[in-house]
């Protein structure tokens, strides 16, 4: 059931027809028979699937090699040859190679321009495949100069870099495109074959099969961490005083730090302020050094390793202008009466996160007009507490400047305050990332 014939004139592609150019092309082809199949010598005849999809079809299969297609393999294909056909690349569906074994078909092949010696086969799988055979087929095209992508209702393998698989969802005018998210990217060996499939546990939406074949003829669609990329750091907190000298104080008590737009399938990594104090390298001690330029003038405090009297170990601690330092003990857990303190950016790469974040590869779909909301994992990829911050709220935005008046004598008041901190003039922006739902670990 093929979305290509060709004729004297050249290819006939049934995905670039509208209703009255398809009836005019049945009307010519049952009087001329000008069509014809590359496969075999089937008389051809011009159908529109149930689902609406038009193609052609052997009237008789006889003895054709091809195999006949389900409608929403036909769909899928015409899709996505009209994708890229938008994208301003060349589609030809049905693709045949000869090479040794015989015949092979790609699906789709595109091609940048029509001589262009490499392309993309996209290969578009319905029924259940084994990975070995996914694989075996991957290689062949790599030999015929392709690039194989695979988009299957059950993807196999799952997270591998030779063979880009994502996963295909009938909706109910196409497809869309999902890909492993950081549970399964994780946990998949751990995981029953329900809570593989499961949609939205462990899968991430990159939007409608024409989106993601964009992306990936864009190179949005991409392996592993990129070489270089900005962070941006979060720095939470809460409000207090200091104990000894009285002051309004706002504690940093830990960061967040979100890998970027160009690594959108990565989590979020959430620190703790002390174990920012233990991880080594240059990127902690750039983190260390921004927070210090700017938390004395909003919260009082700057971090400082400090050893406590009663221990023989040293860590890093808010100390007061005064001198006074606050004892990891008396930090209260992330909560959502926690605070933005400070937001900042900083250019790194994977050498420098590799402190904070043993990498573990995955495919990524940059779409920065959509990005997927993030999971969060602590340090090494170990869990966090449930949280939220829903009432989170940025106290800082506009400048630097002096602490202003703050009134909380208890958390029960910074909770009637809804966590704001009236600072004259000063806009309260609530931050990017408070939408996100901080689910627990993995
Ligand atoms: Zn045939
Ligand atoms: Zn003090």
């Amino acid at each position: 059931m093929p979305l290509r014939c060709i004729s004297s004139e050249g290819d006939e592609l049934s995905f670039e027809h509208d209703a009255d150019s398809w009836a005019a092309l049945r009307e010519r082809n049952s009087r001329e028979r000008h069509l014809r199949f590359t496969c075999c010598a089937a008389v051809v005849i011009l159908k529109t699937s149930s689902l609406g999809t038009r193609y052609f079809a052997h009237q008789a299969r006889g003895g054709c090699d091809t195999a006949p297609e389900t409608q929403e393999h036909l769909r899928a294909k015409t899709i996505i040859c009209k994708a890229l056909k938008d994208a301003g690349w060349i589609a030809t569906p049905e693709h045949r190679m000869t090479d040794a074994d015989g015949v092979c078909i790609a699906d789709v092949l595109g091609k940048r321009v029509a001589d262009a010696q490499k392309g993309i086969a996209f290969e578009v799988q319905w029924s259940p495949q084994l990975s070995e055979i996914t694989k075996a087929r991957t290689d062949r095209y790599t030999v015929h100069g392709l690039r194989s992508l695979w988009l299957m209702k059950r993807p196999m393998p799952l997270n591998s870099k030779d063979v880009p698989v994502a996963r295909l969802v009938s909706t109910d005018d196409g497809f869309d495109v999902y890909i492993p998210s950081e549970a399964l990217v994780r946990g998949a060996e751990y995981m029953s074959s329900r809570e593989i499939a499961d949609l939205d546990a462990s899968w991430r939406r990159c939007g409608t099969l024409a989106d993601f074949v964009r992306g990936a003829v864009e190179g949005r669609f991409r392996f592993g961490i990129a070489s270089e990329f900005d962070i941006r750091v979060t720095v939470g907190g809460v409000a207090n005083w200091c104990y000894a000298c009285g002051a309004e104080s706002q504690p940093a008590t830990w960061i967040v730090l979100d890998l970027g737009h160009l690594n959108p399938d990565f989590p979020n990594i959430f620190v703790e302020i002390h174990e920012l104090g233990e991880v080594e390298g240059s990127l902690a001690d750039r983190i260390l050094e921004t927070i210090n330029a700017r938390l004395p003038n909003i919260g009082n405090y700057r971090l400082a390793h400090r050893k406590p009297k009663e221990s023989s170990a040293t860590y890093l601690a808010n100390v007061c202008r005064c001198g006074a330092f606050l004892s990891r003990s008396y930090i209260p857990h992330p909560s959502d009466k926690d605070r933005v303190l400070l937001e900042f950016g900083l250019n790194t790469g994977p050498g420098e996160l590799k402190p904070f974040y043993e990498v573990l590869d995955r495919w990524n779909f940059i779409d920065p007009a959509n990005p997927p909301s993030k999971r969060m994992l602590g340090m090494h990829g170990f869990g966090i507490p449930r949280f939220t911050f829903s009432q989170l709220q940025a106290s800082t935005s506009a400048a630097d400047g002096p602490l202003g008046k703050v009134r909380h004598t208890s958390y029960s008041d910074a909770e009637a305050d809804q966590g704001n901190v009236r600072r004259g003039g000063a806009t309260v922006r609530k931050p990017m990332f408070v939408s996100f739902t901080r689910e627990t670990s993995i």
